[in-house]
């Protein structure tokens, strides 16, 4: 090994919720995959099922390691730490947001 077709970071390249890969576009009009499972396996090798094609993933296994692996395991334990992530984006979004809203109110009181 060691002839990539090329090295993609895991930020470039799309998530596909149902086939639960990261998917980037192959030359050949197909795509390369990498499961989260081989992520957290320090896996880094996509393929791609239509040629013969590779790339190397660019990522930090630290965050996947503590992804329980999809298929073997019911999903109880996954779902609690990617909901209190999300928690915690959606709560800076809400104090965000009441920051914008606020301002053309204390304008209007002042005037
Ligand atoms: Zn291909």
């Amino acid at each position: 090994m060691g002839a990539y077709y090329d090295e993609i970071e895991i930020e470039d390249m799309a998530w596909d919720d149902e086939k639960r890969v990261y998917h980037y576009p192959c030359p050949c009009g197909d795509r390369f995959e990498i499961s989260r499972k081989q992520l957290a396996n320090y896996e880094d090798i996509a393929t791609c099922p239509s040629c013969s094609l590779i790339i190397r993933v660019i990522f930090d296994p630290l965050d996947f390691e503590d992804e329980p692996s999809d298929e073997d395991e019911p999903s109880e334990s996954e779902e609690e730490e990617e909901e209190s992530d999300s928690e915690d984006e959606e709560f800076v979004d809400a104090l965000e947001k009441l920051k914008v809203s606020d301002e053309p109110k204390t304008v209007q009181a002042a005037a």
